[in-house]
């Protein structure tokens, strides 16, 4: 039995993990070793990617590259493979992920069952809208070949389908081909939330890549303050690329970093500095798309109780209202942190049953665990998202009510019937009984 724990690192739970290292023998483990769940690079924040006491199947070794057509850009690997060594090796080719979220140190099959998201979802959709085909086998055996165009219904399960119709082992994915490595891009302070949704709404048509950061601690009296960033892959000469060096969190210190005396003075340092530097530059991509990639273990920061993530999608028609109540309740506990992420969605519907990504605005906060505190508060910001007709991600959750999922997901009940009853999860468990 080996600890195991997810990103927010709320606690460890012995698993009994299992390194598939080789796609041909992964139907005959999973069927040995089941009950069970697959494990990517385990960069969610909750229990969706864990089974204590349980199998894990940790998928980092199927990490291979199958095939690649240059001219069409289509890219076939196993499942284990981080979108970081994707990137590394299409990018100085000209092609690239059209989607990827705030990391890329997350593996295909991770990205595909929690059907992820980027800073370009108005104009590229999530993950799934770019798989091709993927090959998901079950715990019974049967090898299940899927796609948009082949057994759709088992490819909208499986996209944004939490590890538990199968576990993928391969996928084919249409990377987009783009003009190097360099964006151009723009920073622009905004002083509330009126501000942040007429700069989403002008930079929608204009800009591939949208996203802000918000004061968390601003919004007690009507404000929100915060930075909104834009940018767009340009055609621009070669310039040296960044060389910095990833370092590491060098300890878990005793007490979280983040607390009511450190959080105030970094937001507003933060808001200030930046104010005072907005305008355009000329940005590489691994910074811009993935800032916090170069600060490993940076989740340590959190102290031994670890930190939750609450993110949620709220419908764009009551968005500033929803957004403005959950900012007043965090403000008034004076908790949160300054990883605060504000943005807004594309008009689309995703491909999964059970995937996040809605039209409407998303608001992402991690906080310190505090305990019942924290949970008292995020019943608050539940009953908001309830209210508003909105739902909670699973990929940074631990904790939402099983009611709120299911108003969340109405395509849960066509999803279950695709469930491997050979997998389970703390989350499945947790959310759906079994
Ligand atoms: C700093 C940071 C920033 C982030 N930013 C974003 C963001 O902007 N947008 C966004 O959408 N998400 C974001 N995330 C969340 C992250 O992208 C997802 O949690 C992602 O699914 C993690 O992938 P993983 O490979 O680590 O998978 P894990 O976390 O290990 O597992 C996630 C799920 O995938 C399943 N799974 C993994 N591999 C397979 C497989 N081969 N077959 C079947 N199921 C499988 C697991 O069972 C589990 O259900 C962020 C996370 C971090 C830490």
């Amino acid at each position: 039995m080996v600890a195991v724990s997810s990103w927010g690192r709320l606690g460890s739970w012995e698993h009994e993990v299992h390194a598939l290292r080789d796609r041909r023998q992964v139907p005959h483990t999973i069927r040995t070793f089941r009950p069970g769940i697959a494990y990517g690079n385990g960069r969610s924040y909750g229990d969706v990617c864990l089974n204590p006491d349980g199998h894990l199947w940790k998928t980092s070794l199927l990490d291979r590259f199958i095939d690649f057509d240059e001219t069409t850009g289509r890219l076939v690997c196993e499942a284990g493979i981080l979108l970081r060594d994707i990137q590394r090796l299409m990018v100085p080719r000209g092609w690239i992920l059209p989607v990827t979220p705030g990391t890329q140190l997350v593996t295909l099959g991770g990205a595909i069952a929690n059907d992820v998201h980027g800073k370009n979802h108005h104009v590229f959709g999530s993950f799934g809208d770019h798989v091709q085909a993927l090959k998901l086998v079950r715990t019974d055996g049967e090898a299940i070949e899927c796609g948009p165009a082949k057994r759709p219904d088992w490819f909208a399960a499986t996209v944004g389908g939490l590890g538990l119709t199968g576990l993928i082992t391969e996928v084919e994915v249409q990377l987009h081909r783009f003009q190097g490595p360099w964006l151009d891009t723009e920073t622009v302070p905004y002083g509330n939330l009126g501000e942040f949704f007429n700069l989403a709404d002008d930079s929608e048509s204009g800009w591939e890549h949208t996203v802000s950061w918000i004061d968390c601690i601003s919004g007690g009296g009507g404000g929100g303050r915060g930075l909104f960033m834009r940018g767009n892959f340009a055609q621009i000469d070669a310039r040296p690329e960044p060389q910095s060096r990833p370092i590491s969190m060098p300890m878990l210190p005793p007490v979280s970093l983040v607390n009511h005396l450190t959080l105030r003075p970094f937001n507003t340092a933060y808001f200030h500095l930046k104010k005072f530097r907005s305008g355009g530059a000329v940005t590489h991509y691994e910074p811009f798309l993935y800032p916090l990639d170069n600060l490993l273990e940076w989740n340590r920061m959190y102290g031994p109780h670890g930190f939750y993530q609450y993110q949620s999608v709220v419908p764009r028609a009551v968005g500033h209202d929803a957004i403005k109540a959950m900012l007043r309740e965090i403000a008034n506990s004076g908790s949160g942190s300054f990883l605060a992420v504000l943005k807004t969605f594309g008009n689309r519907q995703s491909v999964g049953m059970l995937s996040f990504p809605r039209p409407g605005v998303t608001l992402a906060l991690d906080f310190p665990n505090k305990g019942e505190q924290t949970l008292r508060l995020f019943q608050r910001l539940d009953d908001i998202v309830r209210e508003a007709g909105g739902r909670i991600y699973p990929a940074k959750d631990a904790r939402m009510p099983r009611d709120l999922f299911q108003s969340g997901y109405p395509r849960l009940d066509e999803f279950l019937p695709y469930r491997d009853n050979g997998i389970t999860s703390a989350m499945s468990r947790r959310l759906m009984g079994n």
